[in-house]
């Protein structure tokens, strides 16, 4: 089996099939894009110091280097010119290529980019090919779905593993040059005798080993002086340079620690996590004492803590109790291409600060090279940048448009883990379930498959994984395994896993999507960027070359995906926002200092809702109840719930709700195998049929009432990691209702009383049945229909309240629950009259 296995490989391998392309493709071209890769690197450096060094006096040395580096760049100019004439007549596939083979095509985009298109038509429509190639494939595919008879087309290669065949279209290469891509056995003995010498090293002296060989090292000095220059300064560097965990230790090792706390915020709660602990680790030092971090209920730091690592959404919360951010020396905002929503809010925060703050250093951090933005917002900040290493990525499209991206995906992981040499794979999915799901389709595919096949290690990471499962991503893989990572978009800057050769990229990621029109918010799955999916396939070059297998068509990549992701604050609801910097006093908000300000229609609406639920008054200003709704870490929605549970005396029980709305959708579990079972334990928590806010209490009370076992969460079908985050967040808003003084009582068989108060914040997102089964939102009337995983499938009440929309295939109401119309009335008089609930 092996030996044929080989053959079929080899022989994939002698028609190009599999490996990248790079035999054929001529010398010279490696030599001309060699040259070219020189060249841009020069001009790069030279650009750079011209930023560095302004106004700098230069030694002797640094002016020779200089000038040394401009005569090395003017020669190797004239060397590409002189190149460029030999090569006039340009490129040419080997003429084995012109036979119509299945692989030819593969080589169509290369020839579209590599010589010049033929004829006006080309010219006029360079995807005109691309375009035909996918209309042919698309019927092909129709045929064969209805009669099948014949199938001769897509006859299974390598049966054992691949039901069918998806064929990729190699498309582009990143700068490179063919060395890069064979070692030597020189190479191969250097490496390994360098691995032994460092085995040979102690702990200690490796992790400072690996932290000299980061791409930030050497302009670490550079730096420090760069920070000491500048109260503000832009840090541009590749993904993985060492941003992150590098430069807060630099400015500890300087001394700015002495003057205050080193803060550095993350967009993401699981990358601060993980950042932290990978730096206490380096510095030899407990999590959370000298190192720590601080996410959304959860603080992990104490007096010691010098370095703090935390989410974006934490430092704006930490404004309310400093608005100075008196205890800090250095901020540094890092991920600030993520531009996220509280990331842009941010730096209209600490821009201010910055003015009355002149000890205050400021880091801007960016993985993306177009950082004028950042530095023109902040008056001219001068940009320090870190020049890249990157192996060069082999790119690859798929032929024809993937129906199903979790099935390709599965399919794409299956065939690099038969054909590709060593190498770690990345999947970018979209969530959680996406993530389990693929987790288990691969798990099945292996099944059995011991002897055949490598072994395959499966490390999910996404939000809601507990911390020891998320460390074991970062593990090394052992020798003849290999490891495949399935993330959501964290991995596609804030987190670097070592290792990674290949990467499969479904296109694919979960967006905030808000219509001020009509208030209605939801997550979709929305196609990525081309910004993204191109730091997507840079995750495969970090540590030598790599490939990246992308599961849609070239043509929509050129053509259906936009440049750059859109700015949160543009297409999100501000509600929350808007409330924090009501709360630090900020009043006029249309006229706040937004790098790329939210549209002035968001900002009513937002203004519009606060007043609705009372946290402002009619002219704009905060009212009580709002200053004690800002001092929930939640939306403003869940904060007046939480508020309004005292009129209604069922504090205890909306504490429960509310953490159990805060933990997303996976507090129950459903094994294909065992799904009766899983369906009948969770009908157990329906409690009368009045809704999933009411099952969910339930769920969490039965878990308390089992004194949080284990066990219980098994014998139930519930996820005890969920629960027990859920436990966590429960305790904190107890200690938070606390403090704004909300007695705690309640009595959970209360059941009119909880949903009321749920209503009390909830009551823009309301429904009414209608004649064909659906609903329909009562202000603003939209479609909108039930999750399938509502406990109220079956029982469809005319009027409901629900927690969120998400979008998929149509608009899902999730956590849905039965309210009495005229609650609406009595709870939102100014909102709500007797004309709405006929
Ligand atoms: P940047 O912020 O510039 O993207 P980082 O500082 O996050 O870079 O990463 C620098 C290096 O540290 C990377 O090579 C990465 O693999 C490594 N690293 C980061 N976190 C961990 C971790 N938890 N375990 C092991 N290595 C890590
Ligand atoms: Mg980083």
């Amino acid at each position: 089996r092996r030996e044929e296995m080989q053959k079929k490989y080899d022989d994939e391998n002698e028609r190009g099939g599999l490996m990248p392309m790079l035999r054929e493709v001529s010398r010279q071209e490696y030599l001309r894009k060699r040259e070219d890769k020189k060249i841009q690197e020069l001009e790069d450096e030279l650009e750079d110091a011209k930023y560095l060094f302004a106004g700098v006096q230069l030694t002797q040395r640094e002016q020779d280097d200089l000038r040394y580096k401009e005569e090395v760049l003017r020669l190797a100019k004239e060397k590409q010119r002189l190149m460029n004439a030999a090569t006039e007549d340009g490129y040419r596939m080997p003429d084995s290529y012109d036979e119509p083979t299945k692989y030819a095509t593969r080589y169509d985009v290369a020839k579209l980019r590599y010589s010049e298109p033929e004829g006006a038509a080309a010219r006029a429509n360079p995807h005109a090919e691309q375009e035909a190639w996918e209309a042919e494939q698309l019927k092909k595919t129709h045929v064969t779905r209805v009669g099948a008879q014949d199938g001769g087309a897509a006859a299974p290669q390598y049966d054992f593993v691949f039901e069918d065949s998806m064929d990729f279209v190699k498309a582009d290469m990143l700068a490179g040059n063919i060395e890069d891509f064979f070692e030597t056995p020189e190479e191969r003995k250097k490496k390994e005798a360098e691995a032994r010498a460092l085995a040979a090293k102690s702990e200690r002296d490796r992790i400072q080993e690996g932290r000299r060989q980061l791409p930030v090292y050497p302009y670490r000095d550079a730096l420090l002086e760069a920070v000491e220059a500048h109260q503000i300064l832009i840090i541009v560097a590749e993904t993985g340079a060492g941003k992150t965990t590098q430069v807060p230790q630099y400015l500890h090792e300087a001394g700015y620690s002495a003057a205050g706390k080193i803060g550095c915020t993350q967009p993401r709660r699981v990358a601060a996590m993980s950042v932290a602990a990978r730096v206490a680790h380096e510095m030899g030092v407990k999590l959370g004492n000298e190192v720590g971090y601080s996410i959304r209920f959860e603080d992990c730091t104490s007096d010691k803590t010098i370095l703090k690592y935390m989410t974006d959404g934490m430092l704006l919360r930490e404004f309310l109790s400093e608005p100075d951010l008196a205890s800090y020396s250095v901020m540094m905002i890092d991920e600030a291409h993520e531009r996220t929503l509280h990331t842009d809010v941010l730096f209209g925060l600490v821009k201010d600060i910055a003015r009355f703050r002149p000890d205050l250093k400021l880091l801007i951090s960016s993985a993306t090279l177009d950082a004028e933005k950042f530095s023109e917002y902040f008056d001219y900040a001068p940009i320090f940048k870190v020049p890249g290493r990157r192996y060069p990525v082999d790119i690859y499209f798929t032929k024809a448009p993937e129906a199903d991206y979790i099935d390709a995906s599965v399919q794409a992981v299956m065939r690099i883990h038969v054909l590709e040499p060593e190498g770690d794979v990345l999947v970018f999915l979209t969530g959680q379930d996406e993530i389990e799901a693929v987790e288990e389709l691969l798990r099945q595919r292996m099944r059995g498959k011991g002897t055949q096949l490598a072994e395959m290690i499966i490390c999910p990471i996404y939000a809601n994984l507990p911390s020891e499962l998320q460390a074991k991503i970062f593990e090394p893989t052992p020798p003849g395994a290999r490891k495949v990572v399935l993330a959501t978009n964290i991995a596609e800057t804030s987190l670097t896993i070592d290792g990674i050769k290949y990467v499969v990229d479904p296109g694919f990621a979960k967006q905030n999507s808000y219509n001020p029109r009509t208030g209605m918010e939801s997550l979709v799955v929305t196609p990525v960027s081309k910004a993204s999916a191109n730091q997507r396939a840079g995750r495969a070059g970090r540590t030598s070359a790599g490939k990246c297998f992308r599961l849609y068509t070239a043509h929509s990549f050129e053509n259906e995906m936009e440049d750059n992701t859109v700015p949160e604050i543009q297409r999100t609801n501000l509600g929350n926002v808007v409330l924090m910097l009501k709360s630090l006093g900020i009043h006029d908000l249309m006229n706040f200092d937004f790098m790329d300000p939210p549209p002035a229609e968001t900002l009513l609406r937002a203004l519009e809702q606060l007043y609705a639920l009372g946290a402002l008054n009619d002219k704009g200003e905060l009212t009580k109840l709002g200053r004690r709704m800002a001092e929930f870490p939640l939306d403003p929605m869940l904060a007046k719930t939480l508020i309004a549970s005292e009129t209604y005396k069922v504090s205890e029980q909306i504490a429960t709700v509310c953490a159990m709305v805060s933990i997303g959708s996976s507090v129950f579990y459903r094994p294909k195998d065992k799904a009766v079972f899983a369906d009948n334990a969770h009908k157990n928590f329906s409690r009368g049929g009045v809704g999933d806010h009411i099952a969910l209490m339930a769920v969490y009370d039965g878990w308390a009432e089992s004194n949080f076992s284990t066990q219980w969460c098994f014998e139930n079908y519930v996820q005890v990691r969920s629960m027990k985050r859920a436990r966590d967040i429960r305790d904190q808003l107890v200690g938070l209702m606390e403090r704004v003084e909300i007695e705690m009582v309640g009595d959970p068989t209360e059941h009119d009383a909880i949903r009321k108060a749920i209503a009390s914040g909830f009551f823009y997102h309301t429904a009414k049945l209608q004649k064909d089964g659906t609903y329909r939102t009562i202000k603003n009337p939209q479609s909108v229909h039930l999750h399938p995983s509502s406990s109220l499938l079956q029982l469809l009440p005319r009027w409901v309240v629900y927690h969120e929309l998400v979008l998929t295939s149509k608009e899902f109401m999730r956590t849905v629950s039965e309210i009495k119309p005229e609650w609406l009335v009595e709870i939102a008089p100014h909102y709500y009259n007797k004309k709405d609930i006929l």
